[in-house]
């Protein structure tokens, strides 16, 4: 086996990152295990609800990572492949090799649904675009549609205002289940209006995006638009997780409430847990109870 932690937190998003710091300040060997770019899902939002203090998502995640370097925290940028329990520790395995852990923290977030409609995948990066805040400019006084009802399609909505001269927020249903506040600032801005019950068949259009193919009253229409951003919620990052963890029908892992999954000294934290409220600073908070508890257990 190549190295040898107490822990070993999957996820180098802002959860993942608090909980290392955490048992790192505990006393114990940490190393937090990534695929992909640190930060997770905040790295696209620039003004962060109701947390305060951080300056933008990239911020916040860059301060934790090297606040969590300099405490000595291993990074370790691969992909986990599995988690193997090992007479009481436990092993996780990457493409490139093993890691030994007393105890593991899945904290490997969720990632945005696809519409799964025709045009989608053809036109991501030429007017299909997950990321507001990266990509509004380029939408300076075009019309665009957001597809979605919840908090990410309004949050979203709101910064594409800024630069739009028409938001159209595309909801299947007529009621919304975003938080009031999102509700009520997307609900005074004039360049934002609603699609109730419509759904978008298909996305269309030459080397861009033109037009969106919708379906209203069982009617379907084409609609011009340069952009199309569909916030149609999240699918949790748990395909590594061993099938002896229990998961709720959406895939999210199931937790008590000290955050330990079905197998015991596996935790799960943030948005790949069932439960999981969705607000960053209930992320951070559960994610400081884990660290401090296993420190305390381990250390
Ligand atoms: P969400 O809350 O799951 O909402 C997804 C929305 O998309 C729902 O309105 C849903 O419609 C609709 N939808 C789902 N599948 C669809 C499909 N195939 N076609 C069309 N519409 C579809 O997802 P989210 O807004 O991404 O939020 C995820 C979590 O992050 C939530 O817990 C949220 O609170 C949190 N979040 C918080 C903030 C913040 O605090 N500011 C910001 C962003 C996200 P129905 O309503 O009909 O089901």
């Amino acid at each position: 086996m190549a190295q040898n932690f107490d822990l070993i937190v999957i996820g180098e998003g802002i959860s993942g990152l608090t909980c290392a710091s955490h048992a790192t300040r505990a006393g114990l060997k940490v190393a937090t295990i990534e695929s992909t770019l640190f930060g997770g899902l905040v790295l696209n939002v620039n003004e962060l609800d109701g947390y305060p203090g951080a300056e933008s998502g990239t911020n916040l995640a860059s301060e934790l990572m090297q606040a969590n370097a300099d405490a000595g925290v291993t990074s370790l940028q691969e992909e986990v492949a599995a988690i193997k329990a090992k007479g009481g520790t436990f092993e996780v395995a990457t493409k490139l090799g093993a890691y030994g852990a007393r105890q593991v923290v899945i904290a490997s977030g969720a990632r945005l649904k696809k519409l799964g409609v025709p045009g989608e995948t053809e036109f991501e990066g030429k007017g299909v675009s997950s990321c507001a805040d990266c990509d509004a400019p380029m939408y300076q006084n075009e019309e665009v549609i957001v597809v979605g009802g919840g908090d990410s399609a309004l949050q979203e909505a709101l910064v594409l205002a800024k630069y739009c001269s028409k938001v159209h927020i595309a909801h299947r249903g007529d009621k919304l289940r975003a938080q009031k506040h999102l509700v009520d600032h997307a609900g005074a801005d004039p360049k934002i209006s609603y699609l109730w019950k419509t759904t978008v068949e298909a996305i269309l259009g030459g080397k861009m995006v033109e037009k969106v193919r919708v379906k209203r009253d069982g009617k379907s229409e084409d609609m011009a638009c340069a952009g199309v951003f569909a916030y149609v919620g999240l699918e949790p990052n748990a395909a590594f997780a061993p099938n002896d963890i229990a998961r709720d029908e959406r895939g999210h892992l199931k937790t008590s409430a000290t955050f330990e999954t079905s197998m015991a000294g596996i935790y799960a934290i943030g948005a790949v847990r069932a439960g999981y409220s969705g607000l960053l600073r209930d992320a951070a908070v559960e994610a400081q109870r884990v660290g401090e508890a296993i420190g305390k257990r381990l250390g």
